[in-house]
């Protein structure tokens, strides 16, 4: 029998979701997503100045928009601090913790001693192996007995296997002085809890999992398999830090990219699948595997973010998009759409997608549809209505009173008119687009007067004619 896969994402409060730390929750849930597994998430929250209910809400926002569903409810780590205790005491009583009652200025005579000896300045606690009989009732830590000799293996699906020479890792606190867990305990205790299978997160955390395997080890516990991805670069190659721009998945929303084009761009962020750059979900959970994640760090590129992006507006179902902009535009405290507004942009979607790499490009593009007379026109389309053009457009409007509302009539009758005054379509195009939507970026004008109708083409005409 083959066990259900059990995957988790750990983050710990800090105000806001990384881009680092979704493409590692992105991995996770597509690695459970894909073998009927399971996908949890755990706050690692023991930081309690730093873990504020604003701070965890905003990784849980962070996941949900890019939609990212996790099974169950978000765990705590700081509420299993008990359970936590509880293990450290099991491996006392079972030989593979101790207590330890060295004092901080013992533990730094023993380094400055080691140091001026030339010797490793690994604490050796002499503790180790005291008898309880002869240990005082004074406060001390609780450390791991960890083996001196020999190595610890970490088999990692991506780095292959590493190891470390035991005699390299001191006895580590699992428990402080004041009975509180440490964090490379509570971290062991709650993946084994939750029954994780598979811990994949940042290679930051390799050196941590040679210590945490031997907390695996010293509890009988089987370990989990391990993946650690390199963490993502800048642009320039440099480890990604403020000055390379967005961190933050929810500026990434306040872009304007839809989560299911951020959902592709990441999992190729350190991951790939032959030469495919563009897909959606079925196809990633399909394929993703902890074999085509690669060794070198991933580098952000805004430039394939937009290809990315484009990609998937393009194929989104009008109606979906314009759900996905009404949701842009409560994200960045942007006035909500009227129904004239909603219906008018699904109306036009079908010219307004085309090449459009975000949203607000989108949004910029349906003004025509999101305006009403009279038309606030900027410089450049009051510039576009002279005495010539808005002539033109006279002429123009009764013959659309009776004409049939198809492209093709549509283009006749315009050209007709263009040519009787010795001009090509192209030059009357930005009066028209003036009269229509008082702006440059619009669809074609035949779109626009498809999409808005002959009644409202004819007010806009006439209202610019007249202006
Ligand atoms: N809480 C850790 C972090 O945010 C992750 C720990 C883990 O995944 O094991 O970096």
């Amino acid at each position: 029998m083959t066990t259900q896969v059990v995957t988790r994402f750990a983050p710990s409060p800090t105000g806001f979701l990384h881009i680092g730390g979704a493409r590692t929750a992105l991995f996770n849930w597509l690695y459970a997503r894909g073998r009927g597994g399971r996908f949890l998430l755990r706050i690692e929250d023991t930081d309690r100045a730093r873990s504020t209910p604003e701070a965890t809400q905003a990784i849980l926002t962070g996941l949900t928009w890019l939609g990212l569903d996790w099974d169950g409810a978000p765990t705590s780590q700081f509420e299993q601090r008990e359970r936590h205790a509880e293990v450290a005491r099991e491996m006392l009583a079972n030989g593979h913790a101790y207590k330890c009652f060295s004092t901080q200025e013992e533990i730094a005579a023993f380094r400055d001693a080691a140091k001026a000896e030339g010797r490793s300045t690994l604490f050796l606690s002499p503790w180790r192996d005291t008898p309880e009989s002869q240990q005082p009732d004074l406060p001390h830590v609780v450390r791991l007995k960890a083996p001196r000799e020999g190595m610890t293996l970490v088999k990692d699906e991506v780095q292959g296997d590493v190891t470390i020479r035991n005699d390299q890792l001191d006895d580590m606190i699992l428990l402080r002085s004041d009975g509180t867990p440490t964090y490379m305990l509570a971290v062991v205790v709650d993946d084994h809890d939750m029954g994780v299978t598979h811990v994949i997160r940042g290679d930051d955390h390799l050196n941590n999992a040679a210590r945490q395997a031997q907390i695996y080890a010293a509890m009988g516990w089987p370990q989990p398999v391990w993946a650690h991805i390199p963490l993502i670069h800048g642009p320039d190659g440099k480890k990604l830090s403020k000055r390379h721009g967005a961190l933050g998945v929810e500026e990434y929303a306040a872009m304007g990219y839809p989560p299911a084009a951020m959902r592709n761009y990441l999992a190729r962020l350190g991951w790939s699948h032959g030469d495919d750059e563009l897909f959606d979900d079925a196809q990633a959970k399909d394929w993703f595997d902890l074999k085509g994640i690669g060794k070198s760090p991933a580098r952000l590129d805004f430039k394939k973010l937009d290809h990315v992006s484009s990609y998937h507006i393009g194929r989104m179902a009008d109606d979906d998009l314009v759900n996905e902009i009404e949701r842009f535009l409560a994200a960045t405290q942007q006035p909500t759409l009227s129904q004239v507004q909603k219906d008018g942009l699904s109306a036009a979607m079908y010219c307004l997608k085309d090449r459009a790499k975000s949203l607000p490009q989108i949004i910029e593009k349906a003004h025509f549809v999101l305006i009403s007379r009279p038309l606030d026109r900027d410089e450049k389309s009051r510039k576009a209505l002279d005495d010539v053009s808005r002539g033109i457009l006279t002429e123009l409007t009764p013959q659309l009173q009776n004409a049939s509302w198809t492209r093709d009539t549509l283009e006749a009758i315009v050209s007709q008119v263009a040519d009787g005054h010795g001009l090509k379509l192209g030059k009357l195009a930005p009066a028209l687009r003036a009269a229509l939507a008082g702006r440059p970026v619009s669809p074609s004008v035949f779109d626009m007067m498809l999409v808005i109708g002959r009644e409202e083409t004819i007010a806009r005409l006439t209202e610019a004619a007249a202006d």
